[in-house]
């Protein structure tokens, strides 16, 4: 079940709450604060709530990004809305809010979202969650701050309108979004692109020990915990080193592992097109998108490749003999 409006599921409702997933990216952050922003502007008589995980600073430009709670309580609110969250289980600290309020929505674009809410409002073929979001607003409503949390996430999850899912709708609304006004150059330099000196080194060092398999179609990065230690960067740090992996030239399949506990590894995977990294991600109990997926898996290092490697090849051939 699709929703025409955002207002339809808001009537007689007095108390909300807003979820994202674990690690939240721009797209996360982004559509869970639009909504914020929509509701605490148009509905002054909801009390409305927005839970994510930390949010990096490079989402500091965001409006009442502050006003973020980043620890769960014990409401029970007359309506849980998800955003950009592609299973119940990816729903970080607000796994228990959204189990117990009284009417549950999930907003999102995954391929691999079975719909997990009371309305599952799922669009598997829009580049960003934002972009779903902003179909159900009031396009006259979209002001200033919501305009750019909506273009930061759906620059985010289009890598600055560059990926396939970016369609002329997509571009469409990014020009809708201009015309409010937002600092849409500074918005991409300082939310996408800028990398801290220390991120720019890990980054080379991932490149320069990536390895390349499988006649050069697939290419793995690696990154070792007590590197990261050494380095003294995190998972967030890591950004952007699976998108450079990708642009290799011949490479159909990039995969970007590093190690989140010992033994415990953090799988990140793109596609050029031929393989469906979602299939191989939601394989190994991870989900995603066509061309952007990942998954967790634990084990040694090497298995981790290995395991993965082999489903990748496996689909590739698939595809040959298609
Ligand atoms: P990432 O590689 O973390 O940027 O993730 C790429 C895409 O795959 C995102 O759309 C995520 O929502 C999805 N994804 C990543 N890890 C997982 C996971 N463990 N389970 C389900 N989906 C995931
Ligand atoms: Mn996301
Ligand atoms: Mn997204």
């Amino acid at each position: 079940m699709t929703m025409k409006n955002i207002a339809e599921v808001l009537e007689s409702v007095k108390t909300v709450g807003i979820g994202g997933h674990i690690r939240p990216d721009g797209d996360c952050v982004g559509s869970c604060m639009a909504l914020y922003l929509y509701i605490r502007t148009y509905f002054p008589d909801i009390d409305v709530n927005v839970y994510l995980d930390h949010p990096k600073p490079i989402f500091g430009h965001i409006e009442c990004i502050d006003e973020i709670k980043t620890e769960a309580d014990d409401r029970v609110f007359d309506l849980f809305i998800t955003c950009d969250v592609s299973a119940r289980d990816r729903l970080a600290l607000a796994g228990e809010l959204f189990e117990k309020a009284k009417k549950t929505v999930c907003i999102d674009h995954h391929v691999s979202n079975q719909g997990f809410a009371d309305i599952n409002h799922v669009q598997g073929d829009i580049s960003s969650c934002c972009e779903v979001l902003y179909g159900i607003l009031d396009p006259e409503k979209v002001t200033l701050p919501i305009a750019t949390a909506i273009y930061t996430g759906m620059v985010h999850d289009t890598g600055v309108f560059q990926y396939s899912s970016t369609s002329p709708e997509t571009m469409r609304i990014a020009g809708e979004l201009m015309k409010t006004g937002i600092p849409f150059s500074r918005i991409i330099d300082e939310s996408f692109y800028q990398k801290t000196y220390i991120q720019n080194q890990v980054m080379g060092r991932v490149l320069a020990e990536s390895i390349l398999l499988q006649n050069g179609t697939c290419i793995i990065g690696y990154l070792r915990r007590r590197d990261m230690d050494f380095y003294g960067v995190e998972g967030s740090d890591l950004d952007g080193i699976v998108s450079q992996l990708r642009l290799t030239k011949g490479v159909e399949v990039a995969m970007f592992i590093y190690e989140t506990e010992t033994q415990t590894f953090k799988v990140s995977l793109r596609s050029n097109g031929k393989v469906d990294v979602s299939k191989v991600a939601v394989f190994f109990g991870g989900g995603g998108h066509t061309r952007a997926a990942g998954c967790d898996l634990h084990g040694s290092m090497y298995d981790v490749i290995n395991n993965i490697t082999a489903e990748i090849e496996r689909q590739l051939a698939e595809e040959e003999d298609a």
